[in-house]
């Protein structure tokens, strides 16, 4: 089956859903129809002039971008500077751009995750919960449709905790109804005040899936009339938000971790602070420019952080505190993401039975060069 463009940012929404994204950002699509049918998609972390020409050169009629490239807001498009230009020649080659941005660095797979993962860290925790919402959803259900309707609740995602899904709780106990004229009650019978011994389940689901969980909920519920009751709660996301910090399985001397960040994120330099002898058992990560994390970092016990885009102020002031750190590049901290994407997005599509092909983008969108 062909892909229309909607599809495809409706799989990225579920790996990254938008309520994740911070309220200043800017993600979803940035310019194009999602109702476009798309053959080939391109994933890069920013949209140039080269990422353009290579989505034209491979035939990729949609570009998924990290960053977003509409940001502020236009008030003029002229062709004779960026970025009016570079908006103008998208439209008329009907290239349609999409970006995932800070939903994608909190998603439970997103950048963050996958950096934390690519540097061996064990025991991973979301340094800064995302502000994500949850609701309990309880249903009273007879004894016998008590499994189905878990199951039904389950398959439409509720009870996912961390790296636990499927969790409820049954209750058994005594429901009392009245079927009033004209009912067709599943027990009893019309003006008969009915006891009947029914379960009390309850799960719980992000607020942005409680209409599919619900409507799963009451297409597996023999009822008439359902009883049910959604109270919002107070949770924290345990496994979404921005930054990761994780334990070595072994300890390592900063020496010797900055050699694993060099080789696993593929980077010719990076910039460093702390003493190379000091063994780092403890380490926190944000991709991108991570530097105001430092406190956070600090006060979940690592040793170091891993991040982006460290300024000489915040340097300075993780050395003071005790901190070491590593930058490692906003670029070289963040690209990591895009192969997780692909898989992400090549599984989803297998699965729905779409022809997509995902390319990764071969420009190099470093903009620094290190000089030796
Ligand atoms: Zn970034």
């Amino acid at each position: 089956m062909q892909a229309r463009c909607g599809l495809i940012f409706e799989l990225i929404e579920q790996f990254s859903p938008l309520d994740l994204a911070e309220e200043w950002d800017n993600c979803g699509i940035q310019v194009g129809d999602p109702n476009r049918p798309v053959d080939r998609v391109l994933l890069a972390l920013d949209m140039d002039e080269e990422v353009l020409l290579e989505a034209l050169d491979r035939g990729a009629g949609l570009v998924v971008t990290h960053h977003p490239f509409i940001f502020k807001g236009i008030r003029q498009i002229r062709e004779d500077r960026q970025p009016g230009k570079l908006l103008a020649e998208i439209i008329r080659a009907g290239i349609t751009v999409y970006s995932a941005h800070t939903n994608l660095d909190s998603a439970r797979g997103g950048v963050n995750a996958v950096l934390a993962e690519r540097l061996g860290l064990t025991g991973i925790r979301v340094l800064r919960p995302s502000n994500e919402k949850y609701l309990k959803l309880v249903v009273f259900v007879p004894p016998e449709r008590a499994e189905a309707v878990r199951e039904a609740l389950a398959g439409a995602g509720a009870g996912s905790i961390g790296n636990y899904s499927d969790c409820s709780f049954m209750l058994k106990g005594t429901g009392a109804f009245l079927p009033l004229e004209g009912t067709n009650p599943y027990t009893g019978s019309a003006g008969k005040l009915e006891r009947v011994e029914e379960i009390r389940l309850e799960t719980i689901i992000p607020a942005r899936m409680a209409g599919s969980a619900v409507k799963a909920m009451l297409a597996a519920h023999p009822y008439e009339e359902v009883a049910y009751d959604l109270y919002p709660l107070e949770n924290k996301a345990a496994d979404s938000g921005l930054g990761r910090v994780g334990r070595l399985k072994k300890a390592l001397t900063l020496e010797q971790f900055t050699a694993r960040v060099k080789e696993s994120l593929d980077l010719r330099a990076i910039r460093r602070g702390g003493s190379g002898s000091r063994q780092i058992s403890t380490v926190a990560v944000c991709g991108g420019s991570g530097g105001d994390f430092w406190p956070l970092a600090q006060s979940a016990g690592a040793d170091l952080l891993v991040t982006g885009d460290i300024g000489y102020h915040a340097a300075r002031d993780m050395l003071a505190a005790g901190l070491s750190f590593i930058d490692a590049g906003h670029y070289g901290t963040e690209r990591v993401v895009l192969e997780a994407l692909a898989g992400y997005l090549g599984e989803g599509c297998r699965k729905k039975g779409i022809d997509l092909d995902i390319v990764v983008s071969g420009v190099n969108g470093e903009p620094f060069e290190y000089i030796y």
